[in-house]
Order: structure tokens, then sequence, then C-alpha cells
């Protein structure tokens, strides 16, 4: 592998080209290639040396078809490629949105039947498909809440939030002119239906709870303090972007949840991260039903149909009906799995993730002992008494071959990782990331100079974080000649 590759445009090999033209048949105007050449630094090469170049690039990234992917809060597990070949096919990949209905049965009834398996998995009653993104999904869900509110003529002004959310939750709630009260939980990592009581009145719209929460724990109390939340008219938002341990085990529906996201690109089959395109349905009670984004796809027992009448709809969110391909994938995931499938995932997700818990408890500090569901956290205060933090740790894997956990999140736990290992790994490799994490508890006790030094193996090695994103050195723009 080369690891010494120099940006294209600092091995510009001048007047090379990688392409003929064929001979023109109009004049030469100043508009052309030509032009750009001459008036812009573009580097030139030939075919070999650009194909080259970034295949070597390519080299460089990690994945999760490069090896285990561990980043807790993420999800990030393997797509089988089935499901993308699935997505290019024709009768998928070269329809039209615009196209008559009647010409798009096909497409219709993916996107139907894939909102009624959502629907099935959580207990809810209703579905829109339109969101990109986790995110998203929030952004919609708060806008229903404030139509809904709206509609009834009641002032709520207020959401309130754990401090153990994910950022998004606050930040969704904030865009939608609502005030976040943050919510403490307990000592034992719960959210507790004394404390949101204490926070609940007349002025809060509702609440956002992520289930298992950011740490990893299942909220035993969910139940109660949605109750507590309705009876003071309130309405209760469920991030569902951790559904991949709930999987045919609960239905949050049950639970009393009014409204939630699904991440498809983290549960169901879509590459998560790198910029691809996500989707994040929210799934609805029947009370929110009538606020959802239109046009929503509708079934009237012959054909499938787009449905524009919603009037109290809060409008579209998204060109068409959302990130088709990634519906259709997660469709095609779910049918692949079965319902028995779908329970397997959520099984082997958490006992994975309690293996690597029990087995690293001894080299690891863990601050809730509670059992994990899909994903553990845990901290570097064994290792902070010999000078070595979450980052060295972090920067030890990727010396060893392993991309790191996420660190230093979630912030209501100091220097805290959290692990999520998914249900995608076997035995054998649960056993190579937990023997590498003992290795680098070790290297902490015995040589942890080198640990403060990692990572030495990989293209860039440890680089001064702050003062990287305060003074970028971008190269490569292209710079006008003056
Ligand atoms: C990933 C995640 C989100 C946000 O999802 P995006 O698709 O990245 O917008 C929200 N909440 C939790 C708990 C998450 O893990």
């Amino acid at each position: 592998m080369n690891y010494n590759e120099p940006l294209l445009w600092e091995k510009g090999e001048g007047l090379t080209t990688g392409y003929s033209f064929p001979k023109e048949s109009v004049p030469q105007t100043e508009s052309n290639s030509r032009h750009l050449r001459d008036n812009f630094f573009l580097p030139s090469f030939s075919e070999p040396v650009v194909a080259r170049h970034f295949t070597r690039l390519s080299t460089w990234n990690y994945g999760v078809d490069t090896d285990i992917y561990p980043l807790g809060s993420c999800t990030m597990k393997y797509n089988p490629k089935i499901h993308e070949r699935i997505a290019q096919l024709k009768g998928f990949s070269d329809s039209h949105p615009l196209q008559d209905d009647n010409y798009s049965q096909g497409a219709l009834e993916i996107l139907y039947k894939t909102g009624e398996y959502l629907k099935e998995i959580t207990g809810m009653d209703d579905v829109t498909l339109q969101p990109a993104a986790g995110a998203h999904g929030e952004l919609v869900s708060m806008l229903m809440f404030k139509k809904y509110f709206k509609e009834r003529e009641e002032n709520r002004t207020t959401v309130l939030i754990p401090d153990s959310a994910h950022g998004t939750n606050p930040a969704s709630a904030t865009m939608c002119g609502f005030k976040v009260k943050v919510v403490p939980i307990n000592s034992d990592g719960y959210l507790m239906p004394e404390v949101v009581e204490k926070y609940m009145d007349e002025s809060v719209a509702g609440i956002m709870i992520t289930n298992p929460g950011t740490l990893g724990l299942f909220e035993p109390y969910i139940k109660e303090i949605c109750d507590i939340v309705h009876s003071k008219g309130g309405l209760v938002y469920g991030d569902g972007a951790n559904l991949n341990p709930l999987l045919g085990q609960i239905k949050v529906g049950d639970c009393g949840i009014d409204a939630m996201h699904i991440n498809l690109h983290k549960t169901f089959s879509t590459p998560h991260g790198g910029g691809g395109p996500g989707a994040g349905p929210v799934c609805v009670k029947k009370l929110l039903s009538d606020y959802l984004p239109s046009p929503g796809v509708k079934f009237n027992g012959t054909n499938y149909y787009m449905d524009y009448n919603n009037p109290k709809s809060i409008g579209r969110v998204h060109g068409f009906n959302g990130n088709f391909s990634v519906v259709l994938k997660a469709c095609s995931f779910i049918l692949s799995q079965g319902a028995e499938g779908l329970k397997k995932i959520s099984e082997v997700a958490v006992l994975n993730a309690n293996y690597v818990r029990v087995k690293l408890s001894e080299f690891y500090h863990i601050p809730y002992s509670a059992d994990s569901m899909h994903e553990v956290l845990f901290t570097d205060k064994y290792q902070k008494k010999i000078g070595i933090s979450t980052l060295d740790i972090a920067k030890g894997l990727i010396d060893r071959g392993i991309h790191p956990p996420t660190i230093y999140f979630p912030l209501v736990v100091s220097d805290a990782f959290l692990l999520e290992p998914t249900e995608n790994e076997s035995l054998k490799s649960l056993e190579h990331l937990i023997d590498i994490f003992i290795d680098i508890a070790k290297e902490a006790e015995y040589n942890s100079q080198k640990l403060k030094d990692a990572p030495t193996k990989s293209v860039i090695n440890r680089v001064d974080e702050t003062l990287a994103a305060r003074h970028p050195v971008l190269k490569g723009e292209i710079l006008g000649r003056d």
C-alpha cells in the first residue's frame, strides 16, 4: 500500500492528457476545454495515472466492509449486497416519480408495504416515508406536535429532553420554536417518572425519549413516563434510531409512544455515513395521522395511489416520496429476514454487546451496572491514573487496524467510549476485538508512551486536533492565474 499519495495538484504531469476528443466538426471556441486549461491550473494526467491515484486512495477507506466498525449510537452494520442489486433493478431505477400512478403500481406497492411492515414492527397506526434522515424525522415530528397543539388552541412552548439524549433532539425541538428543558437522568442511568413529573405541566408540549437510551440501557419506566406526560395533555416522541435491539421484542406503540422515527440507514440495510442517502420514516399513533407529511401512499383495495387530500398535513418535507431506493432496500431486507429473522437480529445484537461488556469489565471501567442492550459504555477511569485517556485508547485501535468506537459521547458521562458490535459479528470477530482492547489496556500499563504516540501506522499520525480545526490547511483549490 502506498501511503505517500500526493494530491493530483501536486503531481501535475504537464501537458499529458487522458482523453482524445473526436475531430471537431465545428470551429474551436474560447469556451472549450483548452480555454479552461489555459486559464486555470488544472493538472493533466494520462488515464492510468488517474485510475491508480483514486484506486490507491480508496484503499485508505475504512468501512463496514473492511472490518468491525463498533461505533456506538450509530449501528454501523453490514449491508447485504443483494439489496443494492435489487435497488438497481431496471424496473425500479428507470421509473420516474412523475409517472402516472397507474404505471407505478409496483413502486407504490413497495412504499405502501414497507410502511405497513414498519407499522407492524413498531405497533403504530400510521407512517410517512418522506423524511430523509433521523434528525429530519425528529423535525417532522416536532412540526406535527406544534400543529396538533395549534389546532387545539393550546399554547405549549416547551419540550422535555433527558440530558443523555442525542444532540439532534434538542436541535430539532429548537428549530420548531420550542424551548428545551433538560431533564436529568439518575445515577443508574435511568429517566425516572418522579423527575419527569416535576417538570411536566400544561406548558409542556411533550418529551423526546430515546429507548434504549444513549447509555445502551433500556428505560424501564417508559410506560409510567408516557402516562405522566399524557395525563397533562402532552405527547411522547420516541427517538427510534436505536431500534436494532428492539426488533421483534417489543412494540414501542404499546409503551405509549405517540411518534417515532426509524433510521433505515442504521437498522434496515442502507450504508450509513459517507454522505449517501438515508431515510427516517416516522410512525405515529392515530391522533397524529392527520398531520403527517403529504402526499402519502394509500391502497383502495385494487390500486395503490398517492393521496394528496390531507388538509391538516404539515405539508411536504421531501421531493416526491422520499429516498425511494433506501425504502426499497429496507423492504427487501425486512422480507429477506422475515419476522423470525428480525427477532434474531435483536437477540444477537444484545448478546454481542453484553459479551464484550463482560469480557472487558476487568480491564475498563463500566459506569452503569445494568445489563446492556445493543451497545456498551466504558470510560477511561482505570487508565486515567496512568495518564492514558479515551482518546489514546481510540488512537491505539487505529494502529491495530480497527475503527475506534464513539468517544466522549454521551456527554453526561465523562471520558466515555461507546461500543456497538451489532449482530453481524461472529464470536471469532468479537474475540478479536476483545483481544485488541485487552492488548491496549496492557500497553497502557507497560508502554504508555507508545499509546500516547499512536497512531503511527496510519496515513496521518496523531494530529493536534484543535489546531487542525482552527487553522485548516486546504490544498488543491482551483486557483485562477493572476
Ligand atoms: C443517529 C441518531 C440520530 C440521528 O440520525 P441521522 O440520520 O444521523 O440524522 C438521532 N438519534 C439517535 C439516538 C441516533 O443514534
